[in-house]
C-alpha cells in the first residue's frame, strides 16, 4: 500500500482506493479490478472527494468530445444535461471554496460547464 497520497502527496492518512463502481452516466468504472487498474492510485479523504470529481469532469469531458465528432452521447438528453451542468456547478463551488488541490483544474471546469451551456438545445 501506498504511503503517501497520489493527490496531494502527503502521508498519514488513512488511504481510499478510489472505485466508483459506475462513472458520471452510469457507464462501469472500476479501479479496483486490478487486470484494468495498471496505476492503481490511493487518495487521502479529502483528495479522494477531489477526485471523484476529477473523474466526473473526464465522464463530462468525454461526452462533450464525442458529442463535437457527431455522435450520440448521453448530453444528447436534457435531463443528464441538466444533471452534469448541476455537478459541475458543484464542482466550480468546491474549487471557489479550497482551490481545488492539485487534482482539480478551474479553468478546465470552467470551460466544461461553458461548452455544455452552449450545447444546442
Ligand atoms: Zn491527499
Amino acid at each position: 500500500m501506498a504511503a503517501c497520497c497520489d493527490g496531494c502527496g502527503q502521508g498519514g492518512f488513512a488511504l481510499h482506493k478510489i472505485s466508483l463502481g459506475r462513472d458520471f452516466f452510469g457507464a462501469p468504472y472500476d479501479r479496483l479490478t486490478p487486470a484494468s487498474d495498471k496505476s492503481p492510485a490511493w487518495y487521502c479523504p479529502g483528495c479522494s472527494v477531489a477526485k471523484g470529481m476529477q473523474v466526473d469532469c473526464r465522464a463530462i469531458s468525454a461526452a462533450l468530445i464525442a458529442g463535437e465528432g457527431g455522435e450520440k452521447t448521453p448530453l444528447d438528453d436534457a435531463a443528464e444535461r441538466h444533471r452534469a451542468e448541476a455537478r459541475l456547478g458543484e464542482i466550480q463551488a468546491q474549487i471557489a471554496a479550497d482551490g481545488g488541490g492539485r487534482l482539480l483544474d478551474g479553468e478546465w471546469v470552467d470551460s466544461l460547464r461553458k461548452a455544455l451551456e452552449a450545447l444546442p438545445v
